[in-house]
């Protein structure tokens, strides 16, 4: 029902529409009972994954030169938005989009002709981006995980939690601390990005736990005791690794403020049709102002929030620095698919409550974005100290 978007008017367009026919036509074949089987059983829609991987669409950010399709943010943003709009949700596959964005731009020329071109097809899977810890959380600079050197290799010690698809993943992006925090001038300083080999990894010094969860998200705890992985698979300069993870934060939110919009569009053509159809009091429910009028609204917000999306990703396409919109597109993103799956599920009274209407998985999972990947409270504290000059909060 967003999709409304204007003919297309230059061959770029048309290429986007074929692709976002091709993502829907892909998503037809995964339909509701599909996705209530996978989330009632807690597994990984492996099905999914390998037909969106087999239809190009994992690599699309990925530069030709590495084999990629190298187009734009915009693109990937609309597949995922798609991929939402019809039903479906890819928590299980978008990180394998995006992850790489860290060895793209910080690897040496050797790591990046290593992995990218088999990530770029699905044979390797980067998807596990182990940040989050139990005791830090949100204050990264308190994390404990270290990496220390010794000879050619770092030994890792620590744990991550909520690490999603790490049970789904050859490679994971880690940030460790290689230099203790009473010893830098900055908290931000003395963390390093490392390329870990998870199947090497499993069982040789780490462990893997999964966490079930309100939705189906593969999510899970690591551990590491003594790891020891190769110093060549230090990313970047060591030291600066925190510097590394927050510049791939606005693809990020960017990406998830998308598929926000996706479940939005997916909420509110749900409720329209069944407020049209369901009749009670001799009339649909869609005739009464107090069903229509929540729905028109929760349009209206998503439609808002969709141009600070598309906004904040052109920025981001033309190389401009895009932090604000970024944050903004996530935040009103996610308000709006809330708004949305609120007001979906209330419109269908009782059978919102029924699995097989998909409105309360749907709604299970749209509520992760008030938290996950960034929660809402912190995005607002970004724009409170950082664009509106105000003291820091915290
Ligand atoms: C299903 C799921 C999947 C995830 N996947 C990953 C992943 O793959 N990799 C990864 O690294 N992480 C992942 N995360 C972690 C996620 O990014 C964090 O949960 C999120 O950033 C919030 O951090 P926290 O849970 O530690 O909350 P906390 O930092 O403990 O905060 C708790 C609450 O307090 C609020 N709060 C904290 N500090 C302030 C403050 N200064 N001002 C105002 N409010 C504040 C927060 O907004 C939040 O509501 C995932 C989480 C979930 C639930």
């Amino acid at each position: 029902m967003l999709q409304n978007a204007p003919a297309a008017t230059s061959a770029e367009d048309e290429m986007l529409d074929q692709i976002v026919e091709s993502v829907r036509a892909l998503c037809a074949r995964f339909p509701g009972e599909y996705w209530r089987k996978t989330d009632r059983e807690r597994a990984y829609p492996t099905e999914f994954v390998e037909a969106m991987t087999e239809g190009g669409f994992l690599g699309v950010l990925i530069p030709e030169e590495y084999g990629g399709s190298g187009l734009s943010l915009s693109v990937a943003a609309r597949i995922l938005e798609t991929v939402h709009s019809e039903g479906g949700n890819a928590g299980a596959l978008h990180a394998q989009m995006y992850t790489m964005g860290t060895l793209l731009r910080h690897g040496t020329e050797a790591q990046k002709n290593e992995w990218l071109p088999r990530i770029a097809t699905g044979e390797v899977r980067l998807q596990a981006f182990g940040v989050t810890e139990p005791t830090a959380g949100t204050d990264t600079t308190s994390l404990r995980t270290t990496a220390r050197r010794e000879g050619d290799e770092y030994v890792i010690n620590g744990q991550k939690i909520w690490t999603s698809r790490a049970e789904h993943s050859d490679l994971m992006i880690l940030l460790a601390r290689t230099t203790p925090r009473d010893q830098v001038s900055k908290r931000s300083e003395g963390m390093s990005v490392f390329l870990v080999d998870m199947k090497k990894a499993l069982g040789n010094g780490m462990e893997i736990t999964p966490i079930r969860t309100m939705l189906n998200h593969a999510t899970t705890s690591v551990y590491f005791d003594n790891l020891r992985i190769p110093a060549d698979n230090l990313i970047g300069e060591e030291g600066r690794g925190f510097r590394y993870i927050l510049d791939g934060m606005n693809a990020e939110r960017i990406l998830i403020a998308a598929e926000c919009i996706g479940d939005a569009d997916w909420f509110t053509k749900t409720a329209t049709a069944y407020a049209n159809e369901r009749v009670v009091f001799g009339k649909p429910i869609g005739a009464n102002q107090g069903v229509q009028f929540p729905i028109a609204q929760a349009y209206a917000q998503a439609q808002a929030a969709r141009l600070m999306v598309y906004r904040a990703a052109a920025m981001f396409d033309a190389g401009q620095p895009c932090g604000p919109q970024a944050n903004m597109a996530k935040l009103l993103a996610a308000d709006a698919s809330w708004k949305a799956g609120d007001t979906c599920l209330q419109t269908h009274g009782g059978f919102g409550f029924a699995e097989e209407y998909d409105v309360e998985r749907k709604f299970r999972e749209t509520r992760l974005y008030q938290v996950a990947p960034i929660s809402t409270n912190l995005i607002l504290s970004y724009l409170g100290e950082h664009v509106l000059g105000m003291p820091k909060s915290y």
